[in-house]
């Protein structure tokens, strides 16, 4: 294969640096990245601003109905039925809430659905939780990102507390360990290795390092594609 249009799935726990890692990847290789994740926060903030009792089936398919995300292409901002809520789907409201979310099947019908349909066409990065196990089983590449719980708290710390918001330490830390464990195990689609993943420990490594890595990576697939 002379240059194909990879598709990539990265997954892991929260915070592990999955995302910094799809975007600069993204960046390197011409492909278009897509946070699963931001999908899920934007599905949670409608929710929330709808006022919908997540335990309501019918309320919770209706609603999945009635919204649209999309991503901007000039920064790929999500945007929820046309608005950029890329700031507030941040914030510990959303983070509080979106695993209970993400946990619900018709949520993750509806989402899944749409990640297919904007990987389709390859030459995509996707990171999340359910990438490489369900949304694209059959990626060229899998990564599984970890990293040792307090470094991820202080990495999420860190992107907060530059994005101007007043967090505490151990509200981050609490959140993470939270989601990390509805994620993990919840009935539908829980997160877990993939068996064909290269699993990526990503706690001792910087940006650059962590990046060359999936760079060498990609080549030796392009090489070697079996
Ligand atoms: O990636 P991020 O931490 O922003 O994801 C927020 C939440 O969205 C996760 O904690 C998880 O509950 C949910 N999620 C998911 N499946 C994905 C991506 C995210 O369930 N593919």
């Amino acid at each position: 294969m002379a240059n194909p249009r990879l598709t990539i799935a990265i997954d892991g726990y929260s915070a592990c640096g999955k995302s910094t890692l799809a975007r600069a990847l993204a960046k390197r290789l011409g492909y278009s990245y897509i946070d699963t994740g931001a999908m899920y926060r934007a599905v949670t903030l409608y929710l929330q601003r709808e006022g919908v009792d997540i335990g309501d089936q019918e309320a919770i398919s209706d609603a999945m109905d009635g919204l649209r995300i999309a991503f901007r292409p000039s920064d790929n901002h999500v945007l929820l039925n046309g608005e950029d809520v890329e700031r507030e789907i941040r914030g510990l409201a959303v983070s509080k809430m979106v695993s209970p979310v993400a946990a619900l099947s018709a949520v993750r019908r509806a989402m899944v659905d749409q990640q297919r349909k904007m990987g389709a066409a390859g030459g995509v990065i996707l990171d999340g939780r359910d990438i490489g196990t369900v949304v694209f089983p059959d990626a060229d590449l899998k990564l599984f990102v970890v990293a040792d719980l307090d470094t991820r708290v202080d990495r999420r710390l860190r992107e907060l507390v530059a994005a101007g918001r007043e967090v505490r330490r151990e509200d981050v830390a609490a959140n993470l360990e939270e989601r990390d464990y509805i994620d993990s195990h919840r009935a539908d689609s829980p997160l877990r290795q993939a068996e064909d993943a290269i699993l990526l420990d990503n706690t001792h490594l910087d940006l650059n390092q962590l990046v060359e890595r999936g760079v060498e990576l990609v080549e030796d697939l392009r090489k070697d594609p079996e």
